[in-house]
């Protein structure tokens, strides 16, 4: 009699029978690479469709950090987009100066830009600030991701301007606009949830749209290894945050209950509705400083730069 262990055969795909690489869960699916690669396009594109996110004529510029979201992203849009002449396609990649990170990534997105061969154009810090995330943090580690997003969002804008876009694409997945959800909530800043979900269409800047919003992280990063892509390594700083402990915690419920990150989702609508879009303390003047759109009197920007002092 044989005790070893058992050999059990991968699950099958639910649409070919082919071994399967992911189970959908929340759909209760199973998918080989190939069906895996065809299911996240198709449903890109009807999030782009629906939401009105690319129109004939627009310049999308694709924030690529070199990790896997924006990768992921890159990749799908070029699939969509790359060969229509009415869809011009810029990638824009942002060094903060974290060393022992960034060089990585920034390599893997020069890479991926040559192969597909798209636009590339890249903002540091150092350039628009006059030093790099590193040297500015210097003893302020735990508020990084919150300096680094401000900061971050001023160069892709920047890199977007010289790019001459008309949309500015970013890799952000349904995993992080679920725990974005969570931690207003956790914050007690429910009114951002509104501003949030305004950002997509606001007229006076580039809109921001993310076509990734509804595929999770687990999706992107099968979807990635199945093209032989490998997970790049994570940032230094993401220890510091709070988003961190959201993300172990969202994702043990969202396997124990599957469905989880799309019901936190529809909160963001709800709340949107409820306050006709428009948030208390949205953007109404102009920085009395940089003239950039804010809600007080002076930007976060120009805040930073006295507290940082470039
Ligand atoms: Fe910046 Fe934080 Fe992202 Fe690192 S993890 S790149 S510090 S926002
Ligand atoms: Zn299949």
């Amino acid at each position: 009699m044989n005790n070893g262990p058992v050999q059990k055969d991968p699950p099958a795909c639910s649409v070919c029978g082919e071994p399967a690489v992911i189970h959908q869960r929340h759909v209760g699916r199973y998918l080989c690479g190939t069906h895996l690669i065809a299911d996240l396009g198709q449903r890109v594109s009807e999030t782009i469709a629906s939401r009105q996110q690319v129109v004939p004529g627009d310049c999308v510029a694709v924030a690529l950090s070199g990790g896997k979201d924006s990768t992921a992203l890159l990749l799908i849009l070029h699939r969509l987009f790359g060969s229509r002449s009415d869809v011009r396609l810029v990638a824009i990649t942002v060094d903060e100066g974290i060393s022992g990170y960034r060089e990585a990534t920034v390599r893997s997105a020069v890479g991926l830009v040559r192969q597909l061969g798209i636009e590339h154009i890249t903002v540091s810090f150092e350039e628009l600030f006059g030093d790099t995330l590193d040297m500015f943090l210097n003893g302020r580690e735990p508020e990084a991701c919150s300096i680094c997003g401000i900061l971050r969002k001023k160069a892709l804008v920047a890199g977007a301007e010289r790019a001459g876009a008309t949309k500015l694409a970013t890799g952000h997945n349904l995993d992080d606009e679920a725990q974005s959800v969570l931690m207003n909530v956790l914050r007690g800043d429910l009114m951002r949830l509104v501003r949030d979900s305004g950002r997509e269409s606001s007229g006076r800047f580039i809109p921001r749209i993310k076509p990734l919003m509804y595929v999770q992280e687990k999706e992107i990063a099968t979807y990635l290894m199945v093209q032989g892509i490998w997970d790049l390594p994570e940032c230094p700083y993401a220890i510091h945050a709070l988003r961190r402990e959201v993300r172990s915690v969202l994702s043990g419920l969202e396997y124990r209950h599957p469905g989880t990150m799309l019901r936190l989702m529809e909160n963001k609508k709800t709340v949107a509705t409820a306050f006709g879009g428009k948030a208390p303390g949205e953007p109404v003047g102009t920085c009395r400083e940089c003239g950039e759109p804010c809600s007080g009197e002076t930007c976060q920007v120009c805040r930073l730069r006295h507290s940082l002092g470039f």
